[in-house]
């Protein structure tokens, strides 16, 4: 039996830019996860640094700050069984020239820095993703 999680999604700016939101949510939705919390925010400098904290060494790591920081994005909260291994395989390869057809990147994605969602990548990284950008009793599931 697949265990309900609960993981974190953040539509990025280049897909908010492009008026994606309906269509990635409708991803999210067609294929069983429910989005049980969502805001839109357009993150500070220190909040996109802060987020992606375990990136701070990588050479692409300050041109993907001032990427998550040049729109608005939607912070997302998605449940379903395995939701993160789930909500992964909806998202697609990181670099759109390798996501398989029908994924979000696939679709929608314009580069590999510029690649419309960000999802947790395990249970433990889900949790601490969730808590930095919502209160519980903003989760309604
Ligand atoms: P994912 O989002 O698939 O988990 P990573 O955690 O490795 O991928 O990277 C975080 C984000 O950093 C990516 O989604 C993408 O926006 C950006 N990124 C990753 N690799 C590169 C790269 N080689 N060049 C530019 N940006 C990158
Ligand atoms: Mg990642």
């Amino acid at each position: 039996m697949a265990a309900k999680e609960r993981t974190l999604s953040i539509i990025k700016p280049d897909a908010t830019r492009r008026n994606l939101t309906g269509k990635i949510n409708a991803k999210f939705e067609d294929q069983g996860l429910r989005i049980i919390a969502q805001k839109r925010l357009h993150l500070t400098e220190d909040e996109a640094g802060k987020f992606y904290d375990v990136h701070r060494e990588r050479p692409f790591f300050k041109d993907l700050v001032s990427f998550m920081i040049s729109g608005p994005v939607v912070v997302q909260v998605l449940e379903g069984a395995d939701a993160v291994a789930a909500n992964r395989k909806i998202m697609g390869a990181t670099n759109p020239a390798n996501a398989e057809a029908g994924t979000i990147r696939k679709e929608f994605a314009e580069s590999i820095e510029a690649n419309s969602v960000h999802g947790s990548d395990s249970l433990d990284n889900a949790k601490r993703e969730i808590s930095f950008f919502f209160a519980e009793t903003e989760i309604v599931g």
